[in-house]
């Protein structure tokens, strides 16, 4: 742990492209999970350019594509590829575990229990999230403090026990306006679901606009009373 707190001084230390630049020259196969949010849209371009090389820095990004997406995540995925050259890699669920699911519970199972809800964001999302992780020693995530109660002592890097691997949250500290504000200065492609209401945005059926005065995470699975969270960044 002593190396984790000398680490975390050092990244806090940097900029959000020098901290990436240190984390992916000082450490071994350093992915970056991607589901083309705003926050994951600011951490992309600084991967790809907006870093003291001006250059793809060596870290490797990947996406979950659960299957139930927006179709503007989809055309989202391929402005991104587009703008910056590069190709991510999908990891998809198991087929089997789909089919399964599928054949003895039907398409719509999350709206009828937090299990079901669960189990279905295990298959599309948790499994795969391990197969991608597997090996890595460095995860970037774009998780921020202020988008739930979960997030809001996390530190910029940490041991992520369930996944054993070190876990650096690099906009952690960040405020959305920040978030908006990078965006609109690099040009930064991202989901026009963002000017329909749409904050937090995750698989189509249970995803909804909020309204004014609610919380960016309000329109996750909003006919649970849950912690708004899918299990990737399980509480500690
Ligand atoms: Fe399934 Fe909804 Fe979880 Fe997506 S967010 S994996 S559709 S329960």
């Amino acid at each position: 742990m002593a190396d984790l707190f000398a680490l975390k001084q050092t990244l806090e230390s940097l900029s959000l492209g020098e901290a990436l630049q240190y984390v992916a020259e000082n450490y071994q196969n350093v992915v970056f999970s991607t589901s083309f949010g705003q926050e994951d849209q600011v951490i992309t371009d600084a991967i790809y350019k907006n870093n003291p090389t001006n250059a793809a820095l060596n870290i490797r990004v990947f996406t979950l594509d659960t299957g139930r997406l927006f179709q503007e995540t989809y055309d989202l995925m391929d402005a991104t590829r587009a703008k910056y050259n590069q190709s991510f890699e999908t990891y998809f669920p198991n087929t089997a575990k789909v089919e399964a699911l599928a054949k003895e519970k039907g398409f719509n199972s999350f709206y009828f229990s937090v299990e079901n809800r669960k189990e279905c964001c295990f298959i599309r999302k948790i499994e795969p999230l391990k197969r991608a992780l597997t090996g890595a020693e460095v995860w970037i995530t774009g998780l921020r403090a202020e988008q739930s109660d979960n997030r809001s002592d996390m530190p910029i890097v940490e041991w992520d026990e369930a996944n054993k691997i070190i876990k650096f949250n690099p906009l952690i500290h960040w405020t959305y306006e920040e978030v908006l504000a990078y965006i609109k200065a690099n040009r930064v492609p991202d989901s026009p679901l963002h000017r329909k209401g749409f904050i937090s945005i995750g698989c189509a059926p249970c995803t909804r606009a909020i309204t004014e005065g609610e919380h960016p995470r309000a329109g996750r699975w909003w006919w649970e009373a849950s912690q708004k969270e899918c299990g990737l960044h399980a509480a500690k």
